[in-house]
């Protein structure tokens, strides 16, 4: 799909360094406070936020779909009631306002003092309510590499792995966004020569690199969204740091799953990137082999190339790269996954978070977990200061960042990043 908002000639009149993830073509969806304002909805340039209630109440909405109360509110959600076709207009009037020789807002400086505001005075906050959370396991180097290390390498895909986007109901709650930082979680665990279970602080937490994607409003129970028709359903998608106590999740996962190993806490950058901005970015996925059964199956382009770090920042120290992988690794996209998520009829809502699984590369170096990048604690990764990592320590800091590039033009998320505070 070609939006003239994508075009990669565009330029604003606010200046936007190179490097930056957030040029006219992104336009990404926020929550900003400053000071002691009451929360609203934001868009972003370069190193601003745009105060989209602000440009509401000063006229620059005229002929949108949208009311006051759509940006003078603390979450994404009643704007996100417009759909797809609300928020690409808001999103293409924003980009007309913005683009280079657009006069209507530059040439009036005491109203590009009221909607622009420098992103050092700015905190973001949770962008969207999220009712239902749903984590997918899409990746089939991850699950490869998690079948070698706890089955054995002829039999690391189960059988349905192929056939189904296997994924399981996580935690809504929990979800939080980057920069609140968080105590290693304690639980239950059994150490592997102990006869009973022990409780105590979580010696195997780990990170989980991945992306999640926001739904608009879906249909009603019993109806189901075709792979044809999810991208109408997409709002956007951020970065997902789905964090994991391996012992916690090792002894309590059978039967039933994931559960307490990851329910502490999902951090997620705050910077809502839509659809319609990745557009551009689409390549095509793998051949799917076996053949998928027909509700999973789908025409044209739908992976998309998105650049994929995670670092790790000792207390007091330099950040030092662990991951480098590509969200166009996925063996299973997001509309195979919102397709098969609703064909039973459950009914997807507005403002669902369904996360992507653990984003890893075909390479070393691209493994989008401690688990796999320290082959389960065999292979420490060594770190410039001396120490080494198997799993997080207390008072590291995780961080990721992702970003698309293509014919000049940079579309980013920003980060997610969360320190380790101590068990309490
Ligand atoms: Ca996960």
């Amino acid at each position: 799909m070609s939006l003239s908002v994508n075009d990669p000639s565009l330029t604003s009149w606010v200046e936007v360094s190179k490097g930056s993830d957030f040029p006219v073509q992104n336009l990404p969806f926020g929550i900003i406070k400053v000071g002691d304002d009451q929360p609203r909805v934001a868009s972003r340039i370069g190193e601003f936020a745009i105060d989209l209630k602000s440009m509401f109440v000063l006229g620059y909405m005229e002929n949108l779909p949208f009311s006051l109360e759509d940006f003078d509110t603390d979450s994404l959600n009643i704007m996100m009631k417009k759909g797809k076709v609300g928020t690409r207009k808001l999103r293409e009037r924003i980009s007309k306002l913005f683009q280079a020789g657009s006069e209507d807002l530059h040439t009036k400086q005491h109203h590009v003092d009221q909607i622009l505001i420098s992103i050092d005075e700015v905190t973001m906050l949770m962008p969207i309510v999220i009712g239902d959370y749903t984590d997918f396991y899409s990746s089939e180097q991850h699950a490869y590499n998690v079948g070698c290390l706890f089955r054995d390498p002829e039999n690391a895909l189960m059988p349905n792995w192929k056939h189904i986007p296997v994924g399981y109901h996580g935690r809504a709650s929990s979800i939080i966004p980057s920069g609140v930082d968080f105590h290693r979680p304690k639980g239950q665990k059994k150490p592997p020569t102990a006869d009973v279970p022990v409780f105590g602080p979580s010696n195997l937490l780990d990170f989980e690199l991945e992306t999640a994607f926001f739904t608009y409003e879906g249909k009603p129970l019993g109806g189901s969204i075709s792979t044809e028709e999810a991208d109408d359903y997409i709002f956007g998608m951020a970065l997902l740091n789905d964090w994991s106590a391996r012992d916690i999740q090792g002894w309590e996962y059978v039967p039933l799953g994931p559960f307490l190993g990851k329910s502490f806490a999902s951090h997620i950058s705050c910077w809502i990137v839509t659809l319609d901005a990745l557009e551009p970015f689409r390549v095509s996925g793998p051949v799917q082999d076996p053949k998928v059964l027909p509700y999973l199956e789908y025409s044209g382009d739908k992976h998309i190339a998105i650049n994929l770090d995670v670092l790790i920042k000792p207390e007091g120290k330099e950040e030092v790269s662990v991951c480098k992988s590509n969200y166009k690794h996925m063996y299973w996209n997001m509309n195979q996954q919102l397709a098969h998520h609703s064909v039973n009829g459950c009914n997807i809502r507005l403002g669902d978070c369904m996360g992507s699984g653990t984003i890893s590369g075909p390479n070393e170096g691209e493994y989008g977990s401690m688990l796999e990048i320290s082959w389960k604690g065999t292979k420490p990764f060594p770190m410039p200061d001396g120490t080494e990592r198997k799993f997080i320590l207390d008072n590291d800091t995780v961080i990721m960042r992702g970003y698309c590039e293509k014919d000049g033009v940079r579309i980013g998320f920003g980060e997610v990043a969360a320190k380790v505070l101590p068990v309490t």
